[in-house]
């Protein structure tokens, strides 16, 4: 093929989408490709694993329509695979064969599930949750399920354990941790949360291991080391691992993501960037290079990428920020939480609300809030400010020590 060498992404998600729309927003007139593997129109994951069950024949999640992309000449070639890069060239090559040559190539592929490790795990009625395809199909299994075992107490399990239990299901989430949510949620909260749910009627089995599934043509039950689980439906999300094996293969540094410099360029080849799941990338709030998995990095490093090949570089600092809506629980973290040593929890002006701040040294890292907004958003406000706010600034567990603190941090800036 013959076409003009232009700004080419892989990868049809949040990020990807960012990237071009930043791109023509800026004014970058350049041949501009997205390469994405799905044949779905990009879309939004967050609500896939929240309300997936309400209409999986109607799940609306299409970030644009479909004139979006031809209105600003943005080729979007879907259900075409890149299977390899050719850096030396500057071209990727796609499975159906098609080379595309780059002038720039932005890698937005995204992470994929870990499998579940176990005997059984490919037994007709066990899933995973990633894409529309699998949200659909969950959706579906909801209708008819009875008994559902969830392996996982992470973001993804515990919310989909919620939606098991809203269409009536018998749930049981199996988490082989000694606490939910142990990689992103403070102490305080996992214990907090893990009581919600067993109100809410879902069983929580923590510190305990799947052996096996196992099934006649489809999934009965669920052995782990402690008891026999009967299931008619299992769902699974035990993590995920970046998809960077195209540019492992081409030679780029890769360590659990593709290694970018604070402009998200690749630090083995300055025609390249990487963004969201797939990247992993220097943090003013972070003490070493981090990976995020969110909404919010895989937007606001997108939309940085498109500006910065259109004219307008800039060093990557946007505060993360994560949610995660688990029933009646919106779970907000504004901020990073590893490598924290206090959590001061505060409750709120009404017994479902709640926060916890999180500290590294005496200073404000991270804020977490169940059902309280506000109170994130203006966390959020606080963190992205320079000038840092101490332990000492919040005067106790007492309802508004955010306020309080905001305002000695507007004394003293
Ligand atoms: P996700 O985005 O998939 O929810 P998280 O990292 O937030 O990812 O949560 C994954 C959870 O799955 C963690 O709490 C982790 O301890 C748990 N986990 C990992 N492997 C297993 C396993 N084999 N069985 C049960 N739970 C597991």
């Amino acid at each position: 093929m013959t076409a003009r060498a232009g700004v080419v992404v892989v990868g049809g998600g949040q990020a990807g989408h960012s990237v071009v729309s930043a791109l023509r927003g800026a004014g970058h007139d350049g041949p501009v490709t997205v390469l994405a593997d799905e044949r779905h129109l990009p879309y939004q994951r967050p609500p896939l694993s929240k309300k997936a069950h309400t209409d999986p024949d109607g799940i609306q999640v299409a970030l644009v329509p479909e004139s979006f992309y031809r209105e600003r000449d943005i080729e979007l070639r879907l259900g075409d695979r890149v299977a390899a890069l050719d850096t030396a060239a500057q071209a990727v090559v796609t499975e159906s064969g098609t080379r595309v040559p780059y002038d720039h190539l932005v890698l937005a592929t995204g992470a994929r599930n870990r499998a579940l490790p176990v005997p059984g795990a490919d037994v007709p009625g066990v899933h995973a949750l990633r894409s529309l395809d699998d949200a659909v199909a969950i959706g579906k299994a909801l209708g008819t399920a009875g008994n559902v075992v969830v392996v996982g107490g992470g973001f993804i399990g515990l919310e989909l354990a919620q939606v098991a239990a809203a269409v009536g299901a018998q749930v049981t989430v199996v988490e082989l941790a000694g606490r939910l949510l142990s990689r992103a949620v403070s102490p305080q909260l996992q214990e907090h949360l893990r009581q919600r749910h067993e109100r809410g009627g879902v069983r929580i089995l923590t510190g305990t291991a799947v052996r096996a599934i196992e099934g006649t043509g489809r999934v009965e039950r669920v052995v782990t080391d402690r008891e026999v689980l009967t299931a008619d439906l299992v769902v699974y999300g035990i993590g995920a691992a970046p998809r960077d094996e195209l540019a492992r293969e081409a030679g780029l540094a890769v360590d659990d993501g593709v290694i970018v410099d604070e402009q998200l360029c690749s630090i083995t080849d300055a025609r390249i960037s990487a963004v969201g799941d797939c990247a992993r990338h220097p943090h003013p709030h972070a003490a070493g290079l981090v990976r995020l998995e969110s909404v919010q990095n895989a937007t606001d490093q997108g939309t940085l990428v498109g500006r910065r090949i259109a004219g307008s570089p800039a060093p990557y600092r946007s505060l993360p920020w994560f949610w995660s809506d688990q029933g009646a629980v919106k779970l907000q973290i504004a901020g990073l939480r590893t490598d924290t040593d206090e959590v001061l929890v505060v409750p709120g002006d009404s017994p479902e609300r709640l926060a916890a701040y999180s500290f590294r040294a005496g200073r404000l890292v991270a804020v977490e809030t169940l059902n309280w907004p506000a109170e994130h958003l203006a966390a959020r406000r606080l963190l992205e400010r320079t000038a840092p706010v101490f332990r000492s600034d919040l005067t106790g567990s007492t309802l508004g020590a955010l306020a309080r603190a905001r305002r000695s941090v507007e004394v003293r800036t």
